[in-house]
């Protein structure tokens, strides 16, 4: 996608701090952390938000929870962590390309709304 800042990222346009890349997605961290830890996870292809997961590429989605376990692991998180994936304007997407947040490194609170 031409104007997607996200694609841009993953064709390396636009510089990131990179901590996973393979065929099917790509990890790098936020630029503006919330947590100690806070890495954004997205699928190469483009993917609007959840709401644009189908039959056809949620193959990429799994693939991308297979890979968080080891992102947490190679960022330390033993102690747990939270993966987020705000959908639209409500939930507060800024980017409209599928992305995962990993958040971890302190005790998180509770709050989920
Ligand atoms: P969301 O609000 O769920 O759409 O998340 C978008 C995230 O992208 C926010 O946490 C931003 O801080 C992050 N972000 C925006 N621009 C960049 C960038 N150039 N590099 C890394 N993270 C970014």
């Amino acid at each position: 996608m031409e104007n997607c800042l996200f694609c841009k990222i993953i064709a390396g346009s636009i510089p990131s701090s990179k901590v996973w890349e393979d065929e099917i997605c790509y990890a790098f961290r936020d630029i503006a952390p919330q947590a100690p830890t806070h890495v954004l996870v997205v699928p190469k292809a483009h993917i609007e938000s959840c709401n644009g997961i189908t039959a056809a590429n949620s193959a990429v989605v799994a693939h991308i929870f297979e890979v968080i376990p080891q992102i947490a692991k190679a960022e330390g998180l033993e102690g747990g962590y939270r993966v987020v994936s705000n959908c639209g304007a409500d939930a507060g997407q800024t980017v409209h390309h599928l992305h995962f947040h990993i958040l971890g490194g302190k005790t998180l609170a509770l709050e989920m709304a």
